[in-house]
């Protein structure tokens, strides 16, 4: 059936993998890209599929109403993934407001226009917001976070995008916008912006840097390959139930400092190095404040109920994502360069 799908953030790493899916996956959509292009949009990520006739990118930010609403009038939508935030950590900590402003503000503003163009008949209509598990908080050594865990979220991104799920919920409660949210753990794989811990260490690693670690790289997360991801998303877009919330995860956990180790050991291989040679890099820095001790997800509810499953082993996806790197030294390079190195020298190096 022909549909219009709004995706938002669809320049961004996961963004970009999900708007290739849709439309190579579905020429019947309309698929139109909205993206403030931030420090973290990048329409190279998109090169491949920009000239498709059933995609059109739009420049624009979630946090301006107006902007929102004519965007809405101009195409009406049938559905929205949304996926446009601000998404890391360490830059919440020393900015929440565009936090607060691109996650929940944004987000209120996407709801009130789709509220506004479905005028309350919600037929062949999705609302369809992306979460993090971070919402849940932190956990001991044992258990896992499931779709009834209460939230607790510590940084101000995961409060940022605990209160946007807070709102989506609301307004299917209040209004009964069909809404359908998932939570996801840490993703890794192609086009991930070189502030986070792959990535950076990938880059690091290549040009003989030392690799930041936080406090002892003690911190337990469970990684998920971006492309398993984004195909979870696009079975929970299409038959996820109204109303409810799915778990993502890749039941794949890993320390901080053994993940990196791995991949020393991965990109030694890669660069005809002596084993051993990238793990001298490894530098550990001071912890980062509040920092969530360990993450688990349960995704058994999308496993039974919409037959989904991680696709790829972790030592599979890790050298797919190196391999990835490596061979795209310019998209990198052109990211490392600029603003880029003084966000950097600020993070790591004065620390
Ligand atoms: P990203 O930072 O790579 O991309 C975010 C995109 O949103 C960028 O293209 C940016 O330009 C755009 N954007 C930011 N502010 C905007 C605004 N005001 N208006 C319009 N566009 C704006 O993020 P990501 O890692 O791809 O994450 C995408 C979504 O998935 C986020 O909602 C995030 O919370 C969620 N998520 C991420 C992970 C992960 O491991 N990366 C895990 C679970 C959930």
């Amino acid at each position: 059936m022909q549909k219009t799908i709004l995706i938002t953030g669809g320049a961004g790493f996961i963004g970009s993998h999900v708007v290739r899916r849709l439309v190579n996956g579905y020429p019947e959509y309309q698929i139109i890209n909205l993206d403030a292009l931030t420090y973290a949009g990048n329409l190279e990520n998109l090169k491949d599929i920009e000239n498709k006739p059933n995609y059109q990118f739009v420049k624009g930010d979630i946090t301006d109403d107006d902007f929102i609403q004519k965007l809405f009038r101009k195409y009406q939508f049938d559905g929205v993934m949304h996926l446009a935030a601000e998404s890391h950590v360490d830059r919440s900590i020393s900015n929440p407001m565009e936090f607060i402003m691109t996650n929940i503000v944004g987000t209120v503003n996407l709801l009130n226009a789709a509220r506004e163009i479905w005028k309350d008949d919600y037929s062949g209509k999705r609302f369809y917001h992306i979460s993090t598990d971070e919402v849940y908080g932190s956990l001991g050594a044992t258990g896992f976070f499931t779709e009834t865990t209460s939230y607790d979220p510590k940084s101000p991104y995961s409060a940022s995008k605990a209160s946007s799920d807070h709102l989506v919920r609301a307004y299917h409660n209040t209004y009964g916008l069909p809404v359908v949210i998932s939570n996801c753990s840490n993703n890794y794989g192609p086009n991930q912006f070189p502030e986070k811990l792959i990535p950076l260490a990938i880059n690091n690693i290549k040009n003989n840097k030392p690799i930041p670690i936080y406090g002892k790289g003690e911190n337990i997360r469970d990684w998920l390959y971006v492309e398993d991801h984004a195909r979870a998303i696009d079975l929970i877009f299409q038959e996820g139930k109204e109303g409810e919330t799915y778990n993502i995860g890749g039941n794949n956990e890993w320390t901080n400092i053994d993940l990196i180790r791995t991949l020393c050991k991965v990109m030694d291989k890669k660069l005809d190095r002596e084993p051993g040679t990238s793990e001298k890099l490894i530098t550990f820095v001071k912890d980062r404040a509040g920092h969530d001790l360990r993450y688990a997800i349960d995704s058994s509810k999308l496993m039974n109920e919409l037959g989904w499953k991680p696709s790829l082993q972790f030592e599979e996806g890790i050298e797919k994502t190196v391999d990835w790197y490596l061979g795209n030294q310019e998209w990198l390079e052109n990211i490392v360069n600029g603003t880029y190195e003084n966000y950097y020298r600020e993070m790591y190096e004065n620390r």
